[in-house]
């Protein structure tokens, strides 16, 4: 009898999955879907002025989006930096709870975790499509979390800045020696790297490079790339222009989610935040790459600025002294040592298929 009652219970069942594939909503006769479902109200932080155009709108437009997909079930607010935590302490707020979500970059939290940094940026490491093969396929999105498990953080990519530009100067860097004393504003890696050139790194804020460098109190700073360079109007406050930015090959942006927050969420919701965050990953990478060519050709065109490439020989001495830097962040730290490893490695592959892929069709195309 009981057996009997099941049989017909999946038999309905079955007929009214049938009748629902058109994605049509289940009927009032509908089982599963009769318990209500929970929503969930979020916030979340990030490292961004309020309106930061690419970096603070793509935020926005993930979690509008992550809203709109799950009919209202996730609503996630958005508060730019210092509105609750200042831009550095996104990742601690996540960390501790006092908010669900942020929205950084993963070389911010070096000084607590000096790996992490594999994650955004490192100079002369991966491009943003090398990285996104490691994240996504080989291995490097189970490193982070790895990584980050000890902080209760769960992390995902979200977005990427691609190649940055090297930089504004007020003299000419035609050789090794041009960087000695050199005053720039870089932060992280690359400003261990120019230090141990013989430059002098600066750590300063967006807001007060242009007043900086226009008043000589520094002799070059880097920024993003051309679009947000020239609306900080860096191009009235220097003269030269150079690439690439061998610092910042490709920064990956972090979303970094609460562990407890993150698994209290039902699957379908997991789901909706990582395919909107894959998606809003490539939707802000595109809009880097158009918004730099467009605001490359104004900055040629309308400011009449040199846009120049570093010597080969500085970037042959950058490069050495990057692997010095390296290795001696390695010797420091045992995460940092391991996360370097499995980079290296995933990088060394990467380059082999880029040198008969990408770069030989790029050596094609300017043989003509
Ligand atoms: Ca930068």
């Amino acid at each position: 009898m009981k057996m009997e009652r099941r049989f017909w219970l999946v038999l309905v069942l079955a007929l009214l999955l049938a009748g629902c594939k058109g994605g049509q909503q289940a009927g009032s006769g509908g089982s599963a879907a009769a318990a209500p479902a929970q929503s969930f109200r979020w916030k979340m932080v990030t490292s961004w002025p309020a309106n930061f155009p690419v970096f603070q709108e793509g935020a926005e437009r993930f979690a509008r989006e992550v809203e709109q997909m799950s009919g209202g079930r996730l609503r996630i607010q958005v508060y730019a930096a210092r509105e609750l935590v200042g831009p550095l302490e996104v990742f601690d707020a996540v960390s501790q709870g006092s908010v669900q979500m942020g929205h950084g970059a993963a070389y911010y939290w070096a000084g607590k975790v000096p790996a992490a940094q594999f994650f955004s940026s490192v100079p002369f490491g991966m491009t943003a499509r090398a990285m996104a093969s490691w994240i996504y396929h080989g291995g490097g999105l189970e490193l982070w979390n790895e990584l980050y498990a000890p902080f209760n953080v769960v992390a995902f990519p979200l977005g990427n800045t691609g190649v940055q530009m090297g930089g504004w100067f007020n003299k000419k860097i035609e050789s090794v020696d041009d960087l000695q004393g050199l005053k720039m504003r870089i932060p992280g890696l690359g400003g261990k790297v120019l230090k141990a050139a013989g430059g002098n790194p600066v750590l300063m804020g967006g807001g007060d490079l242009y007043t900086a460098l226009e008043r000589g109190t520094i002799d070059a700073t880097e920024w993003v790339g051309p679009f947000h360079d020239l609306r900080l109007g860096l191009q009235r406050a220097a003269k030269y222009y150079y690439y690439p930015g061998w610092h910042e090959p490709g920064s990956m942006l972090e979303l970094a989610i609460n562990r407890t927050a993150w698994e209290s969420l039902p699957e379908d919701l997991k789901t909706i935040v990582r395919v909107a965050a894959e998606a809003e990953t490539l939707h802000m990478y595109t809009q880097f790459e158009t918004l730099n060519l467009k605001a490359l050709e104004e900055l040629k065109e309308k400011y009449n600025i040199e846009v120049l490439e570093f010597p080969p020989e500085v970037m042959t001495k950058l490069h050495q002294l990057t692997r010095q830097v390296l290795a001696e962040e390695a010797a420091k730290d045992p995460d940092f040592r391991r996360v370097h490893e499995a980079y290296q490695a995933f990088r060394a592959r990467s380059d082999a298929w880029s040198r008969i892929s990408d770069e030989a069709y790029e050596r094609a195309l300017q043989a003509e």
